[in-house]
């Protein structure tokens, strides 16, 4: 008999604000064991004691889930933050986002994309033509979920990681979910830095060049970050680009290229 797979989500919050999150497909003999590790890692969080965590487990339909390979992995070394967010204008420009589209994302990354200048639960969603926002909430913004490794490929991948010298669960996290939002048809980019104050790597995601990791895009102390997807609207619809990242199961069984570090050489054009 097959093994059932389950979606195993976890969220936490600390003064009605988002604290950490995590998305895993599992075999439903992982669940427990799954939950127990997700949960204990919101209560280690490093900002502070968690007010709430949330754990949803659902079953998935083994019919609906897309295998994937994941995308190519490159790491750009820069001198400091305000190099690093030149950086990521320089890629977000390359992937065919207008400059001051790219330029307003940033700013808004630093800021803190939600309101009052908080932490959001999930990403913002930007047109790439127009620069406007068009989330629903701008508190929770979308948040990816159902994507994973296969079980098989989990240590195969790590240990490939652990050769490139990024064997650190943030790194597999974030290249799992820039995969999963690379297959969202409609997505364009994307740009990420953590919100854990002491994170500053951060990333530019295309479909052309894939994860493309900048290894400062903030102040270490700095507890604002968050992600921002940009999207053609000519392509897919809002309703359909939300449901693909909240809903589809994706599961990479494949890797891409990982590129030594390079220093990232300044582009003035
Ligand atoms: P992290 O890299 O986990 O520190 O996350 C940085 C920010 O990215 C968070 O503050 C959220 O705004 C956003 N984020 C984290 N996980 C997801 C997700 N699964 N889907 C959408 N946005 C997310």
């Amino acid at each position: 008999m097959k093994t059932s797979l389950y979606s195993v989500r976890m969220r936490a919050s600390i003064g009605g604000q988002h604290l950490t999150g995590a998305e895993r497909i599992v075999a439903e003999g992982a669940v427990a064991e799954t939950t127990t590790a997700l949960t204990k890692r919101a209560m280690n969080s490093a900002v502070g004691s968690p007010d709430d965590i949330c754990c949803s487990v659902d079953k998935i339909d083994s019919a609906t889930i897309l295998y994937a390979k994941l995308p190519d992995v490159k790491t750009f070394l820069v001198d400091n933050f305000q190099q690093g967010q030149l950086a990521a204008l320089s890629l977000l420009s390359r992937a065919g986002i207008q400059k001051n589209v790219a330029a307003k994302a940033i700013d808004l990354l630093a800021a803190g994309p939600g309101p009052d200048g908080t932490v959001m639960r999930g990403a913002v969603l930007i047109d790439a033509a127009t620069g406007q926002r068009l989330e629903k909430n701008p508190n929770r913004g979308v948040r990816v979920s159902r994507m994973d490794l296969s079980s098989d490929f989990r240590s195969k991948l790590e240990a490939t990681l652990k050769t490139a010298g990024l064997n650190h669960y943030r790194v597999l996290e974030a290249l799992v979910l820039a995969g999963k939002v690379l297959s969202c048809p409609g997505v364009v980019a994307e740009l990420c830095w953590s919100d854990a104050p002491d994170y500053t790597t951060g990333y530019v995601a295309d479909l052309q060049y894939g994860y493309q990791r900048i290894s400062n895009l903030k102040m270490a102390g700095d507890p604002c970050g968050g992600r921002i997807f940009f999207v053609d609207l000519t392509t897919a619809s809002l309703q359909s680009l939300i449901d693909y990242l909240e809903l589809k199961p994706v599961l990479f069984n494949a890797v891409g290229t990982i590129s030594a570090p390079q220093k990232w050489i300044t582009n003035d054009e």
